[in-house]
């Protein structure tokens, strides 16, 4: 390989054994101990100058042996640390600890690290372990490990065609976008974006509001999609209308990179899963298995917000923070080396919460953008935050009074844990009893993997975290987990329950709704967008009875319980915050192709910006593709 080549031709003769790219990175391997030690700053010089990212690593042969280095390590690290667990990643020459307190697993300035790295030769990483114990990420660094020297294999090759040059036979130079979903809808997200080198999917989702299953999932069967030909997928967040159909999509063999960030992988997998047991509960087999989640993991690439990493000959990636839900990001793509730059926002809030920082306005340059509108129409201008919240204070109050339950169907990942820590400070500044918050099973799960990933919380929110305080951990919280525990909860006093799925489409949210439906003194409070089509969307909109699809006939459920709709506590950003992401924006687009939103909204926004921003606008129907170069 020609840039392989180029870093051994700047580097001192004789250290090098081997070379590999780990994806985009490249990592070269030493048997030389002191240029393992000391060739750091050579191997700088290099990377200035070519702008790749290259890890040294000593080679296998200089390696301590795995019991000793534990030991080593065991030693050295105190025992405040907390170490969990400690990994040997053979294959890569890595060490990973994982411990309950990092910063003390580090020490100052990394110096731990340091200790560690020069001692045993093998270079260490720190994971944190969550404050609440996530089978879910404890399972996925287990698939990952124990696919170590697959891993190594898949992410060599992968790399190989990242950096073979692109045809230089293909004088045209174009890029094109072709909406197989999410074109003047809500559901099923999924775009195909094409160059003459690279085919890369953004989002491949299901619409759960569906019946139909030509509805359902995005539009593959046309002539512009092929998996085999597909060179990446990049998921935006860990939704079931963005990532609801990846795992189908290894199924049916595709073996390629998909690109998200790492809380993303682990809720993602998560929700796959529960798919899988939602089908089974209904009696429908599901759409696709336990293996084929598995295979997505396996093929996942985390990257962070913020870095820049090549994912095709003429495309570069970076995720920027969209403050939707946690590790949810804005895809920014520079295609052809600066011949185009695409930014596809995915779903997102620009506004503070008390999860997240608000979603990221600046970008190095931006041509063309394609934004949600899922609150996009003139009459979506809703009321602030803190009126929000003090609307769903008076809702629990009231329903609390009158000795009712309270269920909020969610989505599991957002606003679920905003309404967490919205209801304990309620309680914490006595403005409503000290009533229990039940948190449903995948809640909760997915609440802990909030604790494994810091770095992607609201900066108030880190801070409780690297202080060791657990945000989610107060004892107002309990966790419920089979439906034994869900009756109980049903038949003990007034309490607030948070249950997937947010649209009351399958999921626990159903079970609790079925049991507390008829009872005047309950209430329900909708949080999420709701689906037309959906049970959720229904009741909102007043229906007195309801039909649910049971194992096996309907059941008719009498609705009584009072419905709230609080949609500012929406993870969207407002109709007033999509105009005025646009107006922040910097540098100013060229470009705004308006996609995720009901039709009316998608022409709603579209207009309002071409007329307020004088920026050229595109409400495209799916199937439609557009050219942005
Ligand atoms: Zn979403």
């Amino acid at each position: 390989m020609e840039i392989i080549r180029t870093i051994l031709d700047e580097l001192p003769k004789g250290k090098i054994s081997s070379a590999a790219f780990e994806a985009a990175n490249i990592v070269i391997y030493t048997q030389d101990k002191d240029f393992f030690l000391d060739g750091e700053v050579e191997v700088k010089k290099v990377v200035d100058k070519i702008k790749k990212r290259i890890s040294l690593r000593a080679d296998e042969s200089l390696l301590w042996d795995e019991a000793a280095t534990e030991k080593f390590i065991r030693k050295l690290i105190s025992a405040e640390a907390e170490i969990t667990q400690i990994i040997f990643d053979n294959a890569r020459s890595i060490v990973i600890i994982e411990s309950k307190k990092p910063g003390l697993a580090i020490g100052k300035n990394g110096e731990l690290l340091q200790e560690v790295r020069k001692n045993t030769f093998w270079t260490p990483t720190i994971r944190r372990s969550p404050a609440i114990r996530s089978k879910i990420t404890e399972a996925i660094r287990q698939v990952l490990y124990t696919q170590s020297a697959y891993r190594k294999k898949f992410l060599n090759a992968l790399g190989k065609k990242i950096y073979t040059d692109w045809d230089p036979t293909k004088k045209e130079e174009w890029v094109r976008v072709t909406f197989l979903g999410s074109a003047r809808q809500v559901g099923r997200s999924a775009i195909l974006l094409q160059t003459p080198n690279s085919k890369i999917l953004m989002d491949c989702g299901i619409d759960t509001s569906q019946k139909q299953d030509k509805d359902k999932f995005p539009i593959m069967d046309v002539p512009e999609f092929n998996l085999k030909e597909l060179d990446a997928i990049i998921l935006t967040h860990a939704h079931l209308d963005h990532s609801g159909l990846i795992p189908y999509l290894f199924k049916m063999g595709f073996r390629g990179p998909v690109y998200m960030t790492a809380p993303t992988r682990d809720t993602a997998a998560l929700l796959a899963l529960d798919f899988i047991g939602v089908a089974y509960k209904k009696a429908s087999s599901p759409l696709f298995s336990i293996t084929d989640v598995k295979e997505m993991v396996k093929h996942t690439i985390t990257v962070d917000y913020n870095v820049v990493t090549d994912i095709a000959p003429d495309v570069r990636l970076t995720f920027y923070n969209a403050g939707h839900t946690l590790g949810s990001a804005m895809v920014h793509l520079n295609i052809g080396n600066g011949l185009h730059n695409l930014l596809y926002t995915g779903d997102f809030k620009y506004a503070r919460t008390r999860v997240l920082d608000a979603s990221i306005t600046k970008f190095p340059r931006v041509e063309t953008v394609i934004m949600e509108s899922t609150y996009g129409g003139k009459e979506n201008i809703l009321p602030s935050r803190r009126e929000a919240e003090k609307e769903f204070a008076e809702a629990i109050k009231k329903i609390i009074e009158r000795k009712g339950k309270i269920l909020v169907p969610v989505l599991g990942t957002g606003r679920a844990q905003e309404i967490m820590l919205i209801v304990e400070d309620l309680i914490l500044n006595k403005e409503i009893p000290d009533i229990p918050i039940y948190v449903d099973g995948l809640v909760w799960d997915i609440t802990a993997i909030h604790t494994a990933y810091p770095d992607f919380l609201s900066n108030t929110l880190k801070g409780r975290i690297f202080k060791d305080e657990n945000p989610f951990g107060g004892s107002i919280f309990k966790r419920v987990g089979s439906s034994t525990e869900r009756k109980e909860v049903l038949e003990k006093g007034p309490c607030v329950i948070l249950a997937t799925s947010g649209m009351l489409v399958g999921g626990a949210s159903i079970e609790y709704f079925k049991n507390m439906a008829d009872n005047k003194k309950n209430g329900i409070i909708f949080v999420s967008y709701l689906g037309s089509g959906s049970l959720g969307r229904e009741v909102k909109d007043g229906a007195k009875e309801v039909k649910i699809e049971g194992e096996d006939e309907n059941e008719t459920i009498n609705v009584g319980l009072e419905v709230f709709s609080i949609e500012s506590l929406t993870g969207h950003s407002t109709r007033n915050e999509l105009m005025a992401f646009v107006n922040n924006m910097n540098p100013a687009p060229r470009r705004i192709i308006v996609n995720h939103g009901e039709q009316s909204r998608c022409l709603d926004l579209a207009s309002s910006i071409h007329k307020v921003y004088k920026v050229e606008t595109t409400t495209p129907r799916n199937l439609e593709t557009i050219r942005l170069r």
